[in-house]
């Protein structure tokens, strides 16, 4: 076996050598699943700690898991004009995270950098168009 463990079935186990290893591989340390598990956890904590935009689900409802990261895809929404901006490669670009905040700037580099409520981003532009009037 990849790690060194002795496989086989036992006399004892109908098992099939395929569900021997595979259940070997979800028990043992020494398995690339075991630190692929590790990694996921490790990162799931970190995406956590991330601030979260919207996201729409069935039944048009919405959800505020999205973590922001920079250079995001976003869709901003101007709580006051439900203007819809649309956060790309093509003209602003999320730079930064500072607590519930979103640095953006244009991706030309002209003007200043405007802070933006993360509660205000949505990961599509039909989210953002069902959060209108709301
Ligand atoms: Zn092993």
């Amino acid at each position: 076996m990849y790690c060194g463990h002795q496989g086989g079935p036992r006399e004892d186990t109908p098992a099939t050598m395929a569900d021997v290893l595979k259940a070997h591989i979800e028990v043992c340390p020494e398995h690339p699943l075991s630190h692929a598990k590790a990694e996921i956890e490790r990162l799931e904590a970190i995406v956590d700690k991330l601030p979260k935009c919207w996201r729409l689900v069935e039944n048009g409802k919405l959800v505020r898991d999205v973590p922001a990261v920079p250079g995001m895809d976003a869709w901003h929404r101007e709580p006051d004009t439900e203007t819809l901006m649309r956060f790309g490669p093509l003209a602003w670009r999320v730079r930064g995270i500072e607590r519930e905040w979103l640095r953006v700037g244009r991706v030309d580099g002209l003007g200043a950098d405007r802070l933006l409520p993360v509660i205000d981003f949505y990961d599509t532009k039909e989210a953002a168009e069902a959060a209108r009037g709301k």
